[in-house]
């Protein structure tokens, strides 16, 4: 469980990230302008702060350089819609850890997430390197599959699909969970491709791995 402050004036996409972060147990906390998110960022009560470029009040590369400037090296991962190499390289040269830029999936940014408090030692749920449930074995820093000590083949997209699973077993995930996790927020929502990959991981891991649970969702069996 790590605690962290997402700046960004973006409801659709601060949600996006919350629920996301949420689902991996960790305390996300919300704030929409740039002095708001400063002042949290240097109480110290976070373990990491995800932070958009373009906020109200004072700019994400404002908050970065008063941030360092106060001798705090909480990790950050920066977002920007302005994938120009200049912002980049001006983001990471003021002080920011890693960068995203927007639209991205949330596997992505999880995954950025994960590096970051692994490398400050800060604790991640996320940290561990196998997950396994009902005989279903992930490797996460592998990459590698296998369903009772086989190896099976999974594509990035059904390894991705699977882990979100394996993270949550037991629980009902919605298609709209899914659909943010592992495709990203810019997805259509209409499109069936959940069902589809939903589909192809039972194929690989078993038909009875994940339940369909009638109006809400699926859940992966334990
Ligand atoms: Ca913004």
């Amino acid at each position: 469980m790590a605690r962290i402050l997402i700046v960004e004036d973006e409801e659709r996409i601060s949600s996006f990230i919350a629920k996301g972060l949420r689902a991996d147990g960790h305390v996300p906390t919300v704030v929409a302008d740039g002095p708001t998110g400063l002042d949290l960022a240097l109480s110290g009560d976070h373990d990491l702060m995800v932070l958009d470029i373009g906020l109200p009040g004072m700019d994400g590369f404002e908050v970065l350089d008063q941030l360092r400037a106060q001798g705090s090296r909480m990790p950050v991962v920066v977002l920007t819609a302005r994938d120009s190499v200049g912002d980049t390289v001006s983001a990471l040269e003021g002080g920011a850890d890693d960068y995203m830029s927007k639209p991205f999936r949330f596997a992505e940014l999880q995954a950025r997430i994960r590096l970051r408090l692994r490398q400050t030692g800060g604790a991640a749920p996320g940290a561990e390197d196998v997950l396994e449930a009902g005989g279903v074995r992930l490797d996460l820093r592998t990459r590698r599959a296998s369903v009772d000590g086989a190896d099976v083949e999974l594509s990035a997209r059904e390894f991705t699909l699977a882990e979100i699973f394996m993270r949550n077993a037991g629980q009902v995930l919605s298609r709209e969970q899914l659909l943010d996790h592992v495709w990203g927020f810019d997805f259509d929502p209409g499109s069936n491709v959940v069902d589809v990959y939903v589909g192809y991981l039972r194929r690989k891991l078993g038909s009875d791995t994940i339940l369909t649970v009638r109006g809400m969702g699926y859940r992966f069996a334990t």
